[in-house]
């Protein structure tokens, strides 16, 4: 009896222990710490944790601060968004008419890269609770994501990130179905990216915020971020980043202790040999923002830097760039509607819109950059049996080359419209996804367009679950020229009832262009979307294609000549007995016209076309 009752007795303390252990104790009505202050930068909160500390705030601040859902998860969790306004006025109809600017910062998009979520609850708190921070709600209006990958955020465990330095465990990078979201804005695979897409066409933020962890090298930097000013960003934003965004927060953050400096993606290479910049394409976050010109703000901490250091240093960085939006707010306002305005004029000037870049590279043009790195050793390794570097702690400031000038290795002449044939379902599903306007034809329309017939190659090992296309590295997907070969042709073609029309003409129409140039990085074809069109259907059994091959070569000596001539001088060609029937197939009536045929027309006017008014 006894044995059993101390049995129950150890039973009911361990399952206490256990429940002490899952839901840490509520904290006193008056104590505003976040949960990783509370446990003194060890821990980060899971999801419900989380929510239920944002909940508190807008419980306690219902006029600054709404909770809402924009959308489900994978696995059916709920996408939060907090609205932080000093006033009530959570509508962003009613903001924008107020002039008051609209930041989206969002984190955990990488569920392991915590810093973010942690900075953004103290900030919450910060504006909406001890109002320390109000001031950073005089003009502008947060909308911060918590935790985007929630799904992956719920992955929790202390071996989800090798590279990093705490907290003690953390959420896994991709969401659910193993996808990487920060590869997933222009395909929208995800229900993740979906949500955040009506999200973002719901508020249209004046600026955008995206909160990560580094992987790479040491160095002495624990606060790094990354904007885009080059050749595709407006110049009239792209000089306002340079010379305002640039130095303020670069002065405001190295004034409260933390050392802050550009995101250049050093990795184990020598830096002393220059660092180069590569397209910000927009499958990830930031380089989509390029597309909907709003400025895109990355936030990389450093991972090997303690956990405190790191959250603390995001939230010196978030309070320093929400300070220059109050500050600016007007000029930011005018550069986005003005950038909108530009592209909707670009849309309507058919053949004079000059090109639009759709491939850039770094050129040879470098400024000095201070780089504030760590002695490196580099030494031979018994392990892998080559060289190894290993950092010390030894600060080592350099002054290297950095090429920071991107140039358009291919660009193109956009057209008035876009086509795209009925039965292409899952593109049109996308670009309507991205909040194109789009336009139906009323009936069947056959007319000249301009399109492309292209032949592509692909990577052998499939790329976020699609079979793309053996586009450059995944961190320079615009390097060098496309991998698609494609020529411009002119083509009668015809077009169902209910194909989708985009014209140019609107606010977000460089998504449209990406996605529909076949040869930018991440167009549909370079992620597999019109795979089928590259397949050839119909074979000609040899001893048809013998005939075939003999009754041309009778009718055309020229013909013959240049068979034969082939077979001369082109070795690989003249041991291919497929490729030596199909010269004759490719040229005869019965091949396939449309095999290589890129489906989707560019239309020069909108004229003609069967619309609904
Ligand atoms: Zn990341």
């Amino acid at each position: 009896m006894k044995n059993a009752a101390a049995l129950l007795l150890s039973l009911f303390l361990c399952s206490v222990a256990l429940a002490q252990k899952a839901k840490p104790a509520a904290p006193a009505s008056g104590d505003w710490r976040t949960p990783t202050e509370i446990s003194d930068y060890r821990t980060t909160p899971r999801y419900d944790e989380t929510m239920a500390y944002v909940r508190r705030v807008a419980a306690a601040a219902p006029k600054q601060v709404k909770v809402t859902s924009f959308g489900k998860t994978g696995e059916g969790r709920d996408l939060i968004a907090v609205i932080v306004s000093r006033d009530g006025v959570f509508e962003p109809a009613a903001l924008h008419r107020a002039n008051r600017p609209i930041v989206l910062i969002q984190n955990a998009i990488h569920a392991g890269e915590m810093d973010g979520k942690d900075s953004c609850l103290a900030l919450l708190r910060d504006m909406a609770i001890t109002k320390s921070q109000a001031k950073l709600l005089d003009r502008a209006v947060v909308v911060m994501i918590p935790i985007y990958n929630a799904d992956g955020h719920e992955r929790f465990g202390p071996y989800n990130r090798i590279n990093q330095n705490g907290p003690e465990e953390m959420g896994w990078r991709t969401q659910a179905r193993n996808l990487n979201l920060n590869r997933d804005y222009m395909k929208a695979d995800a229900p993740e990216t979906r949500a955040f897409l009506r999200l973002f066409q719901a508020w249209l933020p004046d600026f955008f915020v995206d909160n990560h962890v580094t992987d790479g090298a040491d160095y002495q930097y624990d606060t790094t971020y990354a904007i885009d000013y080059g050749t595709d960003v407006d110049p009239v934003l792209a000089q306002w980043i340079r010379e305002q965004l640039k130095p303020y927060i670069e002065k405001s953050v190295s004034a409260t202790g933390h050392v802050i400096g550009e995101y250049v993606g050093v990795g184990e290479a020598n830096p002393g040999r220059g660092l180069v910049v590569g397209q910000d394409a927009p499958r990830f976050s930031t380089g989509y923002m390029i597309l909907q010109n709003r400025p895109g703000f990355l936030v990389e901490m450093h991972m090997l830097k303690d956990y405190k250091t790191r959250v603390t240093g995001n939230y010196e960085l978030l309070r320093a760039l929400l300070e220059l939006i109050n500050r600016d707010a007007d000029s930011l306002l005018l550069m986005n509607r003005q950038a909108d305005t530009a592209t909707v004029l670009a849309g309507m000037r058919y053949g004079d819109a000059g090109q639009f870049p759709l491939r850039l590279k770094a050129t040879e043009a470098s400024v000095p950059f201070h780089f504030l790195g760590f002695k490196r050793v580099v030494e031979l390794s018994e392990v892998s049996g080559a060289l190894w570097t290993h950092f010390t702690q030894q600060p080592e400031n350099i002054l290297i080359p950095l090429h920071n000038e991107l140039k358009a290795t291919l660009s193109i002449a956009p057209p008035r419209a876009y086509i795209v044939p009925a039965q292409w379902t899952s593109v049109i599903d996308v670009l309507s996804a991205h909040g194109l306007k789009m336009l139906r034809t009323t009936a069947p329309w056959s007319g000249e367009v301009e399109t492309y017939r292209c032949t592509a190659k692909w990577r052998e090992q499939p790329y976020e679950g699609r079979h793309v296309l053996a586009s450059g590295s995944e961190f320079d997907p615009g390097g060098g020229t496309s991998p698609l070969n494609c020529e411009s042709v002119r083509e009668t073609m015809t077009f169902p009832a209910g194909s989708a029309v985009i014209p140019l003409d609107q606010r977000a129409a460089k998504v449209a262009i990406h996605f529909l140039e076949p040869q930018g990085p991440d167009s549909a074809v370079a992620w597999g979307f019109f795979d089928a069109i590259f397949e050839q259907k119909e074979y000609g059994e040899g001893y048809v294609l013998e005939k075939l091959a003999r009754d041309m070569m009778a009718k055309d000596p020229k013909l013959k000549q240049e068979f034969e001539q082939k077979v001369a001088t082109d070795k690989e060609f003249a041991g291919n007995a497929r490729a030596r029937l199909n010269f004759f197939f490719r040229r005869s009536p019965w091949w396939d016209a449309r095999l290589g045929l890129y489906p989707v027309g560019r239309l020069t006017s909108l004229q003609g076309l069967p619309l609904a008014q």
